[in-house]
């Protein structure tokens, strides 16, 4: 390049391709007069960093086939073992007595947020990820395209059916069944909502992954107004029943979706958002509609990452890509892994081995090697939502282990078990609250 002043381009351009070379180039202050992403430097008014790592349902109970270990314990995790042993291990409560654990209450938890006082229902979380409007009167329903046969709820992701396929179903559904109060809108894969005006916000309505392989006859909405909602299930059955998308499906030896399941309702949802409590900007990076829900809510941003599929594979170098571009700009990533309780809710407990040892060598391992190189002041946060045991195929409220370290600490080899067996797998407080001290405290540094 020609050396005149003003068109060298920074040393750091030369780096370029390299996590290091971008990272350098953030750190310091460019001495060339270049413009660009090298012009802002990276710690802007000196927060520190903080990162949650978070790997959706990996607390689970001990599994026979993994010798009585649970997949965290069987698990080849060394990352994990190695930030409790440089931090804090705590085993901390998610789940609010009198809610259910599900991955939007606990999500909620470790974000910091007292579900207890916030929460309305998952789908208005969604609702809100989505930009649906919702007015006072208005009822958000999840509306998941479900495989029921012979009365057992086979599966709750129709096959994990494809968008593309889903959008056909629920523009079918939408005509058949939307009226002016009640509409269909299409989500991703099975996972859909259903905006009803009016509808019943108290009944009970069974998330249909909590029935797996049960009849759900035995589980059918309930309460004030769930005559309502299993009239809309029923009526659903007929108008997929026909659909060619269902019939290419049988043809093809797929699950159909014989019906939608409605569940998780409630009305709109409001949050504080991250920047009025604790002065933070940054964002969530997930694959699913929920913690993007989560993010509109608390004022941060869901990127939308190529390739992540919510699945184990998923494209775990994109995110962690996206969580690394969102602390060069702001102060806080949330980096979200649904593939672990993907895999309890199948009920495989090698598989969710394989997707814990993902989660720590493709996504804890690099963001922690990252924000040791960039030798400032970090926080990182290793945890789970809840417990997704392999042996019930679905969640349940038990407390979970969470971790916390603050960096840099150079090299660490000693490693601390990161299980469900910290304090002997008794709850030391809830997770929200630890959360709110740790968010705290990042505001303050
Ligand atoms: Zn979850």
């Amino acid at each position: 390049m020609i050396g005149v002043v003003g068109q060298i381009p920074c040393a750091q351009d030369v780096v370029t391709g390299s996590t290091r070379g971008v990272e350098l180039a953030a750190q310091k202050d460019c001495q060339n007069g270049c413009f660009g992403r090298h012009s802002r430097p990276s710690f802007g008014i000196n927060k520190m960093k903080t990162l949650v790592l978070l790997g959706d349902g990996m607390g689970d109970f001990p599994v026979e086939e993994l010798g009585n270990r649970t997949p965290l314990q069987a698990a080849h995790a060394p990352t994990m073992r190695r930030i409790a042993a440089a931090g804090e291990v705590r085993m901390v409560s998610t789940v609010p007595e009198g809610l259910p654990p599900g991955s939007d209450v606990a999500n909620m938890a470790i974000l910091g947020y007292d579900a207890a006082l916030n929460y309305t229902g998952r789908a208005p979380i969604e609702a809100a990820g989505a930009d649906l409007p919702m007015g006072a009167e208005d009822v958000a329903f999840r509306c998941n395209l479900v495989t029921v046969q012979d009365g057992v709820m086979v599966d709750y992701s129709a096959g994990h059916i494809s968008t593309e396929e889903a959008a056909e179903l629920i523009e079918a559904l939408q005509a058949g069944l939307g009226t002016e109060g009640l509409a269909f809108h299409v989500g991703v894969q099975y996972r859909h909502l259903l905006i009803w005006k009016g509808g019943a916000a108290d009944a009970f309505c069974m998330p249909p992954h909590e029935i797996s392989d049960r009849a759900v006859a035995e589980h059918l909405p309930d309460g004030a107004g769930a005559e309502a909602i299993q009239e809309l299930m029923e009526r659903s059955k007929a108008i997929l029943a026909a659909h060619p998308v269902n019939q290419r499906r049988v043809a093809e030896g797929k699950a159909p979706a014989t019906q939608i399941w409605l569940w998780g309702q409630g009305r709109s949802m409001q949050l504080d958002s991250y920047q009025a409590l604790y002065g933070l900007k940054g964002g969530i990076v997930s694959a699913v509609d929920l913690l993007k829900g989560l993010a509109k809510l608390a004022g941060l941003e869901a990127p939308t990452v190529e390739g992540a599929t919510g699945l184990i594979d998923t494209n775990y170098a994109g995110k962690v890509a996206a969580a690394q571009e969102i602390l060069m700009r702001e102060d806080f990533a949330y980096l979200h892994i649904e593939a672990p309780d993907e895999c309890g809710h199948l009920g495989d407990a090698a598989l969710k081995t394989e997707a814990i040892e993902r989660f720590d060598a493709q996504v804890c391992a690099p963001m922690l090697a990252w924000l040791e190189e960039r030798g400032e002041p970090y926080q990182v946060i290793v945890t789970m939502d809840h417990r997704t045991p392999v042996s019930l195929k679905g969640h349940c409220s038990d407390p979970v282990p969470m971790a916390h370290l603050c960096g840099p600490v150079g090299t660490v080899s000693k490693e601390l078990p990161f299980d469900e067996t910290v304090n002997n797998g008794i709850s030391q407080g809830m997770a929200c609250a630890w959360m709110q001290e740790i968010l705290n405290s990042s505001a303050d540094g």
